[in-house]
């Protein structure tokens, strides 16, 4: 016998082994199923419709008691079997035109109660046109991959400015298949500039705060969604492999695994998965946008709205460990969702501390200081229905009411100024009773010298510094209930003359 010949019967045997398996598995899974009336328990932990964000492989959604999924014949007649009211919706040998099918629904095109990225910023550029004493627009990066602008949106009672007052920053789609968050966004947007002046609340917001809308973060990916290629789309249009083919699944980097805190402790190093971080942290475009967006302005609140759970996630569990700040941001967790009701009607939303991670809350409180929620929006799916979309929006505007009540305080208004000069200073800002070594030292606003900080009514120690000056302690400053209490520091010049 040739010595060689063994070798390569048994990679052949091998091959086709491994060709069996496949077809086994894959692209035997031809039909889309639906299954109606699902039992409370089939869908718990453990049953047979237990959905969660990274099983879509096989069950593609379960909203209300019905479930799309992904079966063969024999699966599908196993669920008859079985008593499940089970329909086959569609066959395709496509597995992409069986998504297209579950997620944008019959039509396979996504439905017009959603929004493509153009719309959107026309949308706002033309409230920017009729209101540009409210809002404005304001480029921060670009894509990673096609160089799109992301653009911020800004209002206040004088957007033409940049205004001293506390920041609130509202995001969507970090996930691109996430669109409902970039609809609730846009929504509160128009809302904001549309009702001023008539809806006393907005009015009084608007009048307080200096709000940033980023509708639509991952831009790319968005598209890849709203224009129908592919409804999965979560993660950035980064060419991962470099062969000049963007947009084929499960390509691209999840910006929402991108900032630098903890990087290396959040999402995969594997480039298929998910969760995949990048090659380092920043690497995304992306989140270099948001990075730049915090420099311009420093938040005094955010969100980022995702999909789905109904759940708020607050910074942070970190090895069973709360964030400094762990009962306020519990609190302030479960006043924004005690307001928004779950799409049955039965509950409002739940609140969880989320892991410390390179994810956008973690690195928003951690290394920025600002009190960031991911609201995960909605139940069971990723792309809703557009009957159920209307409701999710409504419910989440409850939400963002209870969050803007928090931009009254209680807590502290520092302004740091230089004492020989009375010019506003950017000074670090130390509560060293309450904010230990797992986060960065808080800073005021260098253009204006102010920084705003949630506290819980109580005596706090304040230790404000900066270079080059007399560093000032404040000892059991009392920090009242209701409105912000105000603590003015005019740092001394070191080596100036008394
Ligand atoms: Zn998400």
């Amino acid at each position: 016998m040739n010595p060689l010949r063994l070798p390569r019967i048994v990679l052949l045997l091998a091959m086709t082994l491994l060709a069996g398996a496949a077809g086994a598995a894959d692209p035997a899974r031809t039909l889309l199923v639906e299954v109606r009336d699902i039992p409370a328990k089939e869908q718990a932990k453990g049953g047979r419709f237990d959905y969660s964000d990274y099983n879509r492989g096989a069950l593609l959604s379960i909203v209300r008691s019905t479930a799309q999924l992904l079966a063969t014949r024999a699966e599908f007649e196993g669920l008859q079997h079985a008593g499940f009211h089970a329909t086959v919706l569609m066959e395709s040998p496509e597995v992409l035109t069986l998504y297209k099918r579950a997620y944008y629904g019959p039509t396979l095109k996504l439905p017009p109660v959603y929004h493509s990225y153009d719309q959107i910023v026309a949308r706002a550029d033309e409230l920017v046109r009729e209101h540009p004493e409210r809002i404005a627009r304001v480029p921060i990066g670009e894509t990673t991959q096609f160089h799109r602008p992301i653009y911020a949106y800004r209002i206040s009672s004088d957007a033409r400015h940049p205004q001293d007052k506390p920041g609130v920053l509202f995001d969507g789609c970090h996930h691109s298949d996430e669109v409902v968050g970039a609809e609730i966004v846009l929504t509160l947007l128009q809302k904001l500039v549309l009702d001023y002046g008539r809806d006393p609340e907005v009015t009084a917001w608007v009048d307080r705060c200096e709000i940033y809308l980023v509708p639509v973060v991952n831009v790319d990916g968005h598209d890849i969604v709203t224009s129908g290629r592919d409804p999965r789309w979560r993660k950035n249009a980064r060419d991962v492999n470099g062969d000049g083919v963007t947009g084929v699944f499960p390509e691209g980097v999840d910006v929402n695994r991108g900032y630098d805190f903890n990087w290396a402790m959040g999402g995969s190093d594997r480039p298929e998965k998910d969760n995949y971080r990048g090659q380092y942290p920043f690497s995304e475009a992306e989140n270099r946008a948001m990075r730049h967006l915090l420099e311009l302005k420093p938040f005094l609140l955010s969100v980022s709205y995702h999909s789905q759970g109904e759940v708020i996630y607050y910074p942070w569990s970190w090895g069973g460990q709360g964030a400094p700040d762990d009962a306020l941001l519990r609190e302030i967790a479960g006043e924004v969702a005690g307001k928004i009701r779950t799409m049955d009607g039965q509950a409002t939303y739940a609140v969880s501390p989320g892991g410390p991670s390179s994810q956008s809350y973690a690195w928003l409180y951690g290394r920025k200081g600002v009190f960031d929620f991911i609201i995960e929006t909605g139940k069971g799916t990723h792309l809703f229905a557009p009957e159920d979309v209307p409701g999710i929006i409504a419910a989440n505007l409850e939400g963002v009411r209870a969050l803007m009540a928090r931009t009254t305080g209680p807590g502290l208004a520092v302004h740091v100024t230089d004492a020989a000069t009375g010019r506003p200073l950017a000074a670090q800002v130390w509560l060293p009773r309450i904010e230990n070594e797992t986060v960065d030292r808080r800073t005021t606003e260098a253009a204006f010298g102010h920084y705003w900080r949630q506290l819980r009514p109580g005596n706090y120690e304040v230790i404000i510094s900066r270079p080059g000056y007399q560093t000032a302690v404040f000892h059991d400053l009392a920090v009242a209930a209701g409105n912000w209490t105000k603590l003015e520091a005019s740092l001394q010049p070191e080596g100036a003359a008394r």
